[in-house]
């Protein structure tokens, strides 16, 4: 078949229909800019719809005395509370103080009263309990968990109820400012702009149908994830040391008895187990070699929990025969660690003009990636327009 070949026009087209795309398509559209988001697939079907589903507040960067992720991190969860709060909610998170590394209860209780002395400097506006050491006999009553050790660490997270109705109000809220979604089209490059006269980017798209679009517009802002390599090759742009790495959580079909997540610290990794339904998730591990894992990595996950089992006095068993499913998707990374911050925007200028790659650490920090990608953005297309007016 001979693809039919259309012309469109926009002012930015955003790549990549995950989370990051549509946080930066629902930015855009609210500055008055007219945008086309293309998804090679469906929306969210990749990183985006295989995550644990929690929203963290940062109470973990304590340990690192990260304040400025921490900080980003608890205004990032409390947007999502605000915005989503028919489909996220708080969730409790217990780790057990088993006496181990800074597992000790002097030290939870000191870090719970930091991050509370760090809440109200920042003036931060509560919208989850502060963390707290609690007692095992207080934590069996109130959450359901009978954990091994006298006391555990308790603070508030905020778990994804419904992360599909999450990316349908994202896509409604960017229709409805007029922007136009395509789903089953993927960008396959640059096309050279019309008028050597006009910066103006072409992207060239191509539809499931073979049908190929070349639309013409100011910026494109590429956020494909683990597939960032890929589409910088295709339009002419190195971005050799984006290398991803494959995220999964193991998906067990054993009822939950507690009403909270859970915190297994193994030798290699902290797991979180999450109660889902008629199901417990657990994860989140990786694997360098960006491949699908296999039957033996789901094996080494089991095992971990298995060694580990007499932390939490858990009612079910983390076998394999347990296992009902395995969510997972490659990452972005650099072979060895996920995304980091110092490649989270990059831009490249070649002959056809300026492109925007963008990737997200976290679906828990998309929005104020997605922001920072927006003010670069527009700060230098307003820098343009004065510097074009000024020569006229
Ligand atoms: C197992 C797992 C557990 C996780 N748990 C958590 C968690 O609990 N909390 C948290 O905050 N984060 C978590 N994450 C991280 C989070 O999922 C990612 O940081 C985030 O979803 C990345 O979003 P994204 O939009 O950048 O990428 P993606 O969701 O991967 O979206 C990229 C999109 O680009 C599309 N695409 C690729 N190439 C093209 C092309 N050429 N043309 C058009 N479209 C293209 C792809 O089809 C894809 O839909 C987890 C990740 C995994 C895998």
């Amino acid at each position: 078949m001979i693809p039919k070949t259309q012309t469109a026009r926009c002012d930015v087209v955003v790549v990549g229909g995950g989370i990051l795309g549509l946080c930066v398509a629902d930015l855009m559209t609210q500055r008055g800019r007219l945008v086309t988001l293309v998804e090679r697939s469906t929306l969210a079907t990749a990183a985006s719809g295989n995550t644990l589903r929690i929203v963290h507040g940062g109470f973990r960067y304590l340990q690192s005395l990260d304040i400025s992720r921490l900080r980003e991190s608890r205004r990032e969860q409390n947007w999502f509370l605000d915005r989503f709060n028919e489909s996220i909610r708080p969730i409790p998170c217990v780790l057990p103080l088993d006496g181990r590394r800074l597992r000790v209860p002097l030290i939870a209780r000191w870090a719970a009263r930091l991050n509370s002395v760090l809440a109200r400097r920042l003036s931060d506006e509560k919208r989850v309990p502060s963390p707290s050491v609690m007692s095992r006999s207080e934590i069996a009553s109130e959450f359901g968990l009978e954990i091994s050790p006298s006391h555990g660490l308790v603070w508030y997270d905020a778990v994804i109820a419904d992360y599909q109705q999450i990316i349908a109000d994202l896509a409604s809220a960017i229709r409805n400012r007029g922007g136009d979604i395509l789903e089953h089209t993927q960008l396959i490059g640059l096309a050279t702009p019309r008028s050597a006269a006009t910066s103006n980017v072409n992207a060239c798209l191509e539809c499931k149908d073979a049908d190929s679009i070349t639309i013409e517009c100011e910026d494109v802002i590429i956020c494909v994830g683990a597939d960032n390599a890929e589409a910088a090759r295709n339009c002419g742009f190195d971005l050799r040391r984006d290398s991803p790495i494959t995220a999964f959580n193991v998906v067990f079909n054993v009822a939950p008895q507690m009403r909270c997540a859970f915190a297994i610290p193994t030798e290699r990794q902290t797991y979180f187990a999450v109660p889902r339904g008629d199901r417990v998730v657990i994860g989140t591990s990786y694997l360098h070699s960006g491949e699908e894992p296999t039957t033996a990595d789901i094996q080494e996950v089991c095992r971990e929990l298995q060694e580990v089992s007499n932390v939490a006095d858990v009612p079910w068993q983390l076998t394999v025969d347990n296992v009902c499913d395995v969510d997972w998707a490659r990452i972005a990374a650099d072979g060895k660690s996920p995304a980091k911050s110092s490649r989270i925007i990059q831009q490249r200028v070649g002959p056809r003009g300026r492109v925007t790659f963008a990737i997200t650490p976290k679906f828990t920090v998309a929005r104020s990636v997605a922001q920072r990608i927006v003010d670069q953005v527009e700060s230098q297309r307003s820098a343009k327009c004065s510097s074009s007016m000024a020569v006229r």
